[in-house]
Formats: structure tokens, C-alpha cells, sequence
């Protein structure tokens, strides 16, 4: 046991000497130790104050993070069977030992005197404090024993029934084909659409093209196939996935599943206080109440629809017939090509990763005055990954980053940043941030580096920018460090903030550059690159701003006296802001995962929040340069350092000398605000 590799945290982890059946002994280790301590601390009432009982679930949270991340992370970027097998028993057990410390009655008491008779306490103590009891309370520890049981009764079957959302949903696609055997009938698909249907088509021993409903293949078909009526099926059969329409099996339909999660929503949300599942949602929010949400969000679909109108009749117009839904994705794309002229085959020399890693870091180097070196020796889990280090402008060591960019199999999809190590300072021993920056970009091949679309520039942009929040804070406590305890509306700030550096004309020299010639990308290029950012920013945001209202008056106004109001909700919905027209056997609702199937709920108006808040933060540099000093300073003092100790809206305030104002992202998506 003592040489088990994940309980070694004197460094960075081991990732070669990690073997699956080390995972669970290591987890259960940790969390027969945590339980362990958390009894011995509450056990002894010399230790019933701060540094004792709340910085010593501090290091215990901390200790089991850092156990933890190494498999999470391999199982993301190196999955095998016995790993996955190891990773998902483990689940169980980490979910159990934090519902049973969530619901702990002690040691929510013993943290609630802590706050109310220490008078010591700086103002982080005591957000830490509020934080923590927060917790407890939505946790349910507040309640009577029947009513903490039954708390956790409907969170059991809440998961249970999310996870059968997910799997009907998965089930219905995984089950659908359609099989094509003429030209015609695929005119337009690009090529790597058309390989991937040959090779299914020959799999199940057809001639000609099988597709399948993934979402690479649905996307491919709704924008480049020529015939409307393969393009209809398509997105007849993709808006009924989980339904009782479309040509999909009955056992797939989630309408009960989904009635039933509102109910167990509203129930959990009347136990703990709350009049409806949106004002729960919303206590750990930044946004203030459920009013300001829908004001926030109606308030954009009014001033984004006329733009919208204007870009649907302008596709109309080049079709020279009225549209439907499915002919849409198609039009836009002919009229994005007409217009801009701008191929990401074009574009992709321009964007060798080396060049934009390189410009990367001097962006960072002119913002924050960091300085970021690799740093070879340092063990990865696989040749494409690397480790830097990162340095502050005085020298001192900051932390690091782990960078893994390129696709391979056994690696899940998509970018992401994740937390490797998270910075704790109240002990002797510091430990330094550590993040996890992870894409699935093109690999590179033996003469060609990996060439990136911008799409792909602008990704790794967004990564960096979680990944900056996560190493420059200066918080000393992990449940407040780094992007701990930032509200779930708030946190994509830095990360979208960081995005508008991809974009501006004084940094795209800093990360392009031809990959033979070392030729700056051509002027009218980067301008017509720039002018396409804002292309259908109208339709693109009604149609956010329609499942944003969609999902939050659903959670608002929900009465389980009265079933059936998801379909009715989401036509009014759709009424009030829709532009495209939509077909009657559409149930977009009975696949929408981010809030059935998982944790959006009343919170996928987060999305435009954020935006909101990056626009403009960044419209502060607009107005003094793109590299100014004193402002970059000003956005890591009030934002990027502090983590969660400080209030969102009040650290925004310090920033921006105002509240936050959605003008600048209508501007800076070409909408008049
Ligand atoms: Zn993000």
C-alpha cells in the first residue's frame, strides 16, 4: 500500500507508475483516513475552531483531490477497459462520502459557532464559512431526520433518472440508420461524411452509404447535403430523438422520465425553503433572483430578434423560397462562402501549433507579465503531452501546466481544462496550482506540423483562459482557489474574456505565420476572418436565448398539479422569440441533455451570462488598447486572483467601475444595442 504511487503527493503525479488496481485501494485508503479524521477532530473541543476543524477538512478535501485528479484525468486521455472499470467503481464511493459529510450534523453545528462566536476571522474565513454552510444547508442538513432521508431519497432517483434520459437518448440514435445507395441522394456531402457511411454501409454487408445518427454526421448532412428531403429526415429523426415521434422505438420516450425530474426538482427545492426549483439553481449563482434572470434574458431576445428576422430573410432571399427548419444550416453555409470567401482549409496553414503556442504565451507574457518554459524532464502520461512552467513577472514560481492537444484513440472528446493540483498555502508545505490543458486537435505527421482551423485557435484560447484563472490565484484555500467557489454563471468570464485575443488584428500576427514561407497571414484574409466572427450573431442568439427562457421559466413556474407543461411551455417559448419556423412533431425538449440529463438546470442562461460579462470586461480594453498594462492588472487583481472570495457582481463592479451591461456584447456581435 505505502508504495501505491497515487498516495504519493510529494511531487507531481506519477502517471507511468499508475496501475488500475491501485484506484480503489488508494480512494478507500483516503477515505477511511478522511473519515477517520473528520471523527477524530470532532471528537476533541480544543480542535473545534478554524485552524483546527475548518482548515482540517480543508487538507482533507485537498489531500483526496489530489488522489483523485490523476484517475480522472488518465481515464479522459487514456481510457482502457480495467481503467474505466476502476474509475467508475470508485464513483459510488466518492459520491457517498460526500453526501454523508454534506449531511453531517456536527460538524455543520460545530462550523456554524465557528462563525458566530469567532470574531477574529478575516472577511476569506468568513466567506469560507458562508460557503461551506451554504452547502450544508442545500445538502439538506438543516432538516429533520425524515426530511433529510427523504432529501436524499430524491437525489438517488434523480441520477438514476438522468442517467435513463441520457441512455434512452443515446439508445434512440445508436438504433437509427439511414441507408443511401445513389449519387444523388448524398450530393454534397463532404468526403470524410461519405467514408464513414461506406464503412458502416460495408459493416452491416450493404452497398452504398449507411449514416448514423452522431452528432458529426447530423451537423455534415444539415449543412452540406444538397437534397432537402435527406436533410429532412435527418433532422426529423435528430428533434425526436427520446420522444414519442419520429420513427423511434416507444421505449425510448422520455416523457415521463422528464415530468418525473421536474417533480423530484420541485419537491427537493420546497424542502430545503425554496418556492421553485429556479430560486435553488440560483443560490449558488452570481445572477440575484429568478426575476432578474428572466429580465435579463427577455430583455436580449427583444433587442437580438429584429437582427435575427433581418439574417432568416436574407437566407430566404438567396434560396428564393420560404425555409425550413432543415434548409437553414444549408443556406447559412452557401451564404457564408459567398460572402466570405474564407475556407478553414485556407486559413489552417497559417495556424501551426508551434507559432500559436508561441504567440500564446507572449500574449500572456504582455498581459500578466508571465513568463512560461517547458520543462522536458517532467514525467506526462504520453509523448503528446508536456509539461511548462509558469512564472511571474518578479521571477517567483507560480505553478504549471500539463498541455495535451492532439486526438488519439482512448481519449474522450472535446477541450477542457481541469484541475491537476489545486493551490493551498496555510500550511508550511505550499502547493502550487497545477491545471490540465487538454484538446483533440489534428495530430501533426512527420514534415507538417499540426495546422489549426481558427475554430481551433479560438478553443485553445478559451482553455487558457480557465487555465489562467486556475493558476494566478492567490487564494490560500482550495475550496476558494482558483475557480473553487466561483458561481457556475460566472465562471466562463475569464475563459470567453480570453477568447477576443484570437480575434484582434494586433494579436493574430503574435499567432500566425505560414508553415513553409513563415508569410504573415495576407491583410484581406485576416480581414474577412474578422468580419466572419459576427456572421448570423442574431439567429445564433435567439435561438440560445429561446432554450435559455425555455429551460429557466420550466424551473421556475413548474406546478406538478398540473402535468404536460413542458410541450406547452415550449411553444410559448418559442412564440414569444423563435424566428425559424418549426415543424409540430418537433420535441427538442426530450433531448435536451444539458438540463434533463445533467447539471444546467435552471442554469443554462449561464451561457449568455457570461458572455455578457466577457464582452464587457473586454470592451475596458477596447477603449484603452488590447495590451494595456494597467487594466490587465486591474482584470487579474479583481477577477482572475481572487477565486471565490469575493462576490462576482462586486468583483466585477471593482473591475469595471459598473455594473455589468449587455451593450457591449450586442456590439461586438454586430447587433445595434
Ligand atoms: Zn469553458
Amino acid at each position: 500500500m505505502d508504495d501505491n504511487p497515487l498516495l504519493d503527493l510529494t511531487g507531481l503525479p506519477r502517471f507511468s507508475a499508475i496501475k488500475p488496481e491501485q484506484v480503489r485501494p488508494a480512494v478507500e485508503r483516503v477515505l477511511e483516513d478522511n473519515r477517520r479524521a473528520v471523527t477524530n477532530l470532532l471528537e476533541d473541543p480544543e480542535q473545534a475552531d478554524f485552524k483546527h476543524l475548518v482548515l482540517g477538512l480543508e487538507r482533507l478535501g485537498h489531500r483526496l483531490g489530489r488522489v483523485w485528479s490523476p484517475v480522472s484525468h488518465l481515464n479522459a486521455v487514456a481510457s482502457a477497459p480495467a481503467l474505466r472499470e476502476a474509475y467508475n467503481g470508485c464513483l459510488p464511493l466518492l459520491s457517498e462520502y460526500a453526501s454523508e459529510l454534506g449531511q453531517n450534523r456536527q460538524l455543520f453545528e460545530a462550523f456554524e459557532r465557528i462563525a458566530s462566536d469567532d470574531a477574529t476571522l478575516d472577511a476569506t474565513q468568513r466567506r469560507l464559512l458562508d460557503h461551506a454552510l451554504r452547502d450544508f444547508r442545500l445538502a439538506g442538513v438543516a432538516l429533520p431526520a425524515d426530511g433529510r432521508k427523504r432529501f436524499r431519497e430524491l437525489m438517488t432517483e434523480l441520477s438514476q433518472l438522468q442517467a435513463s434520459f441520457e441512455q434512452n437518448l443515446l439508445d434512440a440514435s445508436d438504433a437509427w440508420r439511414h441507408h443511401a445507395d445513389n449519387d444523388a441522394q448524398v450530393s454534397g456531402l463532404p468526403a470524410s461524411t461519405l467514408r464513414a457511411a461506406a464503412r458502416t454501409a460495408r459493416e452491416a454487408g450493404k452497398t452504398g452509404w449507411l449514416f448514423k445518427l452522431d452528432p458529426p454526421t447530423y451537423v455534415s448532412v444539415m449543412t452540406h447535403a444538397d437534397d432537402p428531403t435527406l436533410r429532412e429526415r435527418f433532422y426529423r429523426a435528430w428533434v425526436t430523438r427520446g420522444s414519442d415521434q419520429g420513427d423511434h422505438d416507444v421505449r425510448f420516450d422520455n416523457s415521463r422520465l422528464m415530468e418525473r425530474i421536474l417533480d423530484c426538482r420541485h419537491e427537493a427545492a420546497m424542502l430545503l425553503g425554496f418556492s421553485n426549483y429556479a430560486e435553488l439553481s440560483l443560490a449558488r449563482k452570481m445572477a440575484g433572483s429568478t426575476d432578474e434572470v428572466l429580465s435579463f434574458l427577455q430583455d436580449l431576445a427583444q433587442r437580438c430578434r429584429p437582427q435575427a428576422l433581418r439574417e432568416f430573410a436574407e437566407l430566404e432571399a438567396l434560396a428564393g423560397r420560404p425555409l425550413a427548419a432543415w434548409d437553414v444550416g444549408y443556406y447559412s453555409e452557401k451564404l457564408r462562402q459567398a460572402r466570405f470567401d474564407l475556407s478553414d482549409e485556407a486559413l489552417k496553414p497559417y495556424f501551426p501549433v508551434p507559432r500559436v503556442l508561441a504567440g500564446l504565451f507572449d500574449i500572456a507574457a504582455r498581459l500578466y507579465g508571465l513568463s512560461i518554459s517547458p520543462r522536458d524532464e517532467v514525467e506526462t502520461w504520453h509523448t503528446d503531452a508536456r509539461y511548462y512552467e509558469v512564472f511571474g513577472r518578479d521571477g517567483t514560481a507560480l505553478g504549471g501546466f500539463f498541455i495535451d492537444l492532439y486526438a488519439r484513440s482512448g481519449k474522450r472528446s472535446g477541450a477542457w481544462m481541469d484541475e491537476c493540483v489545486v493551490r493551498a498555502a496555510f500550511d508550511p508545505q505550499i502547493s502550487h496550482p497545477v491545471a490540465y490543458l487538454v484538446c483533440n486537435f489534428p495530430p501533426p505527421d512527420e514534415d507538417t506540423p499540426s495546422l489549426l482551423s481558427h475554430q481551433d485557435v479560438v478553443t485553445l484560447f478559451h482553455e487558457f483562459g480557465h487555465t489562467l484563472h486556475h493558476l494566478l490565484t492567490r487564494v490560500d484555500y482550495p475550496s476558494l482557489s482558483g475557480i473553487n467557489g466561483v458561481p457556475w454563471d460566472a465562471v466562463e468570464l475569464p475563459s470567453q474574456f480570453f477568447e477576443n485575443w484570437a480575434w484582434l488584428p494586433e494579436a493574430i500576427p503574435l499567432i500566425s505565420a505560414h508553415h513553409d514561407t513563415g508569410e504573415p497571414l495576407p491583410a484581406d484574409m485576416l480581414t474577412r476572418l474578422r468580419e466572419s466572427r459576427v456572421f448570423q450573431s442574431g439567429l445564433q442568439s435567439v435561438r440560445q436565448l429561446e432554450f435559455a427562457l425555455f429551460d429557466f421559466r420550466l424551473h421556475a413556474q413548474y406546478d406538478p398539479a398540473h402535468p404536460g407543461q413542458v410541450d406547452t411551455l415550449l411553444s410559448q417559448v418559442r412564440s414569444e422569440v423563435a424566428v425559424v419556423p418549426v415543424p409540430d412533431y418537433n420535441r427538442f425538449a426530450h433531448g435536451f441533455s444539458h438540463i434533463f440529463g445533467g447539471g444546467y438546470a435552471a442554469g443554462y442562461y449561464s451561457y449568455k451570462w457570461a458572455e455578457v460579462l466577457a464582452a464587457d470586461a473586454f470592451s475596458a480594453f477596447e477603449e484603452v488598447g488590447a495590451f494595456h498594462g494597467a487594466t490587465a492588472q486591474r482584470f487579474l487583481d479583481s477577477i482572475l486572483a481572487v477565486g471565490g472570495t469575493r462576490d462576482a457582481m462586486e468583483a466585477f463592479i471593482e473591475f469595471r467601475g459598473r455594473r455589468p451591461d449587455a451593450a457591449a456584447l450586442l456590439r461586438q456581435s454586430g447587433i445595434a444595442a
